[in-house]
């Protein structure tokens, strides 16, 4: 099969363009469906390695402090997720467990570090190992990832708990926020600007081989 990297097509209707040059912060779309096609991504791409690293970091400090320190009548306990999704699966309740585990653990982890592999400087230049595969993976594991609901969760029910008793916010909490503001724009970048520049360095690759052959 022929690779055209000068041609792109519109995700939605299917109709073929020759792939726009575009100027600074330029977005291309189709003429028949209006849909983005391309856009100039500037040097966003650089701006989402640091990014990413950040969301990792937030992403070790939410889950290995405390959420909650809560004082009642001289008791004070404290709980991280983890502790907390291990107390929901002794009471019988595992597949909240399970749901908690997979939307607010797993899936943006695995958003986060597959999203900081394809974006080491290396992996640009030269297309890793299970690259397709990994795309697909951050593409499908992108509507599970679910921090901001269970950041709404927690606040609801810290608020309700503060009638009954002292409610100490910790560190996790705080990196939870923060999280969840970082992870939203991070996540928000479209896979398909990685695809196209690594299709772009190939092409080019490919067209130096041609020549020198
Ligand atoms: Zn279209």
């Amino acid at each position: 099969m022929q690779k055209r990297p000068d041609l792109i097509v519109c995700e939605e209707c299917d109709a073929v363009y020759h792939r726009p040059r575009l100027g600074r912060c330029e977005i291309a779309r189709c003429q028949r469906c209006n849909a983005e096609l391309d856009r100039d991504t500037g040097n966003r791409l650089e701006r989402l390695l640091p990014l990413t690293v950040g969301a990792l970091v937030l992403f070790v400090i939410a889950n290995v402090f405390p959420i909650v320190t809560i004082e009642l009548q001289g008791l004070s306990s404290d709980t991280t997720l983890i502790g907390a999704v291990m107390a929901l699966a002794r009471d019988g309740m595992s597949e909240v467990a399970l749901l908690v585990t997979a939307t607010t653990l797993l899936f943006p982890l695995i958003q986060m570090l597959v999203l900081f592999y394809l974006l080491l400087p290396s992996s640009r230049l030269e297309r890793p190992p299970g690259f397709v595969l990994l795309l697909r993976l951050m593409q499908a594991a992108r509507p599970w990832g679910m921090i901001e609901v269970f950041m709404l969760g927690i606040l609801v029910a810290l608020i309700k708990l503060s009638n009954m008793a002292e409610v100490i916010p910790g560190p996790a909490l705080w990196s939870f926020g923060a999280l969840t503001v970082l992870l939203t724009v991070v996540v928000s970048f479209n896979p398909r600007y990685i695809w196209h520049i690594c299709e772009q360095k190939q092409a080019l690759r490919d067209e130096v081989r041609e020549h020198s052959a």
